[in-house]
């Protein structure tokens, strides 16, 4: 009788899952396995340019990368995982467009569900669900481009100049990586609008970065940090540091210190929590800070058969600490963790997980970036031209790098595209002055 292939169930097709499904193919592995991946949509996001897809630069559907192009050698269950059952190596799914509920059995199982931004609960800070934007679906950066183009519209229209700086007026609360991408991109997105609308000017625009922090990008060092902030001050970038928010509403936020900042956008991009879905899955041992709790050699604590990594998944690195929420991180995570499935299943010694961090690379917007590659630290046009180069290389598949590649060459020699597209329902959200 034939021998059944494994089958290997990955939750979750974006940086950590995606590359696991294609490392498990790779010749070195000797592997034959069915590999499935079940996930909501079927593309990921290309998250180190959704930024720039949000303002303008970049055509939002070339940050997304297709799962059946990108992992072509398995299959996708485009769909929501519902329960795992690990006694009897099983879990339920619902496709997309479907409520039925389906069992799906596994020999492993690897999560890989990502992660979320983190919300601090209401009595720290209120009013972020309802009136803060994110920065984590494709939705979002389309909603931030939909409501920068409404608010410019109705800058215009008004005589009032109070409020015509409270509409321009966006708030970034959280000045690591992200937040700082954010304000960089943002500034130049609408401020060179400004040239199309006779009654706005430039200094109509204000941008404030509000971090908890001492200080901004605190994962760099301080002389590039020092560089950063001075760039974005020169640009009429507001940084206010050791300072938080707690509370947002629709037309203004109150900082800790009580100060009350009229304004008309909040972006939130203070921190991530690992994909809280986990918690209703009680077989999987999670952290404290919600992650799946495994092995230095990604395997979950407690299971022989399920692993984790990636966004979701709380593994010691070498130090001994959990390694960071990063995409260069995940995707090498995942060529060990196709490594150990394999060597798993042969009942070979499993190897322990060893990637850190290789670089930082920061864009500031106007081509200018900071970047702490290996212990090399270069700021300025050197440093926003090595992000791009690096995440060129980094996007998978020749057609997405030419459409990337383009995008660039066109923005480069035009304006930025200013159309309101209209497609999430939160861009026009109600924000006149509450009472
Ligand atoms: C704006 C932004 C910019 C970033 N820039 C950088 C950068 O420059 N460099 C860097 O190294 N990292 C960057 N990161 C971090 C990086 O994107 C993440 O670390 C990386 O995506 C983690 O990969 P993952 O596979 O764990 O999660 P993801 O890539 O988020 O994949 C999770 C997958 O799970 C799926 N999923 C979730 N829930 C369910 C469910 N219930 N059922 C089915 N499917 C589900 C999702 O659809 C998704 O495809 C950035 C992140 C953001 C938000």
């Amino acid at each position: 009788m034939e021998k059944r292939r494994p089958r290997i169930v990955i939750l979750g097709g974006g940086f950590a899952g995606g590359y696991v499904a294609r490392h498990l193919f790779d010749r070195d592995i000797h592997f034959d396995a069915e590999v499935i991946i079940v996930d909501r949509n079927n593309y990921f996001v290309f998250y180190p340019l959704l930024v720039e897809a949000g303002t303008g630069s970049l055509e939002p559907r070339h940050c997304t990368v297709p799962i059946r192009e990108f992992a072509k050698d398995s299959d996708l269950l485009m769909g929501e995982v519902k329960s795992i059952d690990s006694a009897s190596n099983k879990i339920s799914l619902t496709l997309c467009g479907d409520d039925h509920v389906r069992e799906l059995e596994y020999d492993h199982l690897v999560v890989a569900l990502g992660s979320v931004t983190r919300v601090l609960p209401e009595s720290v800070c209120s009013g972020v669900t309802e009136h803060a934007f994110d920065v984590k679906y494709m939705s979002d950066a389309i909603a931030i481009r939909d409501r920068a183009v409404e608010l410019l519209e109705l800058a215009n229209a008004t005589d009032d100049e109070e409020e015509r700086r409270r509409l321009l007026h966006f708030i970034i609360v959280g000045g690591n990586v992200t937040g700082i991408e954010v304000v960089g991109e943002l500034e130049v997105f609408v401020r060179s609008a400004t040239s199309m609308y006779p009654n706005i000017r430039s200094e109509d625009c204000q941008f404030t970065v509000i971090e908890l922090a001492p200080k901004i990008l605190p994962i760099l060092p301080d002389n590039l940090i020092r560089w950063a902030s001075k760039t974005l001050a020169n640009r009429g970038i507001t940084l206010w540091t050791g300072k938080s928010v707690k509370e947002v509403h629709a037309d203004h936020v109150i900082t800790s210190d009580d100060e009350k900042v009229p304004c008309s956008t909040v972006i939130w991009t203070a921190g991530i929590a690992p994909n809280p879905i986990l918690k209703e899955f009680p077989d999987l041992p999670l952290n404290t800070h919600g992650g799946v709790d495994c092995e230095p050699t990604y395997r979950v604590k407690g299971h022989d058969n399920i692993w984790a990594l990636g966004d979701c998944a709380g593994v010691p690195g070498p130090d001994g600490k959990p390694m960071p929420p990063l995409a260069q991180i995940a995707i090498r995570q995942a060529k060990q963790v196709a490594n150990n499935i394999a060597a798993a299943h042969r009942g070979e010694p499993l190897t322990d997980g060893d990637v850190s961090v290789l670089g930082i690379l920061v864009p500031l917007g106007r081509h200018k970036g900071v970047m702490n590659f290996k212990g090399i630290k270069i700021e300025g046009f050197m440093a926003w031209a090595m992000w791009r180069a690096v995440y060129l290389s980094k996007m998978p598949g020749f057609g997405r790098k030419l459409r990337v590649l383009f995008d660039w060459i066109v923005n480069f020699f035009s304006r930025r595209d200013y159309v309101q597209l209209g497609m999430n329902p939160d861009a026009t959200r109600e924000f006149k002055r509450s009472q």
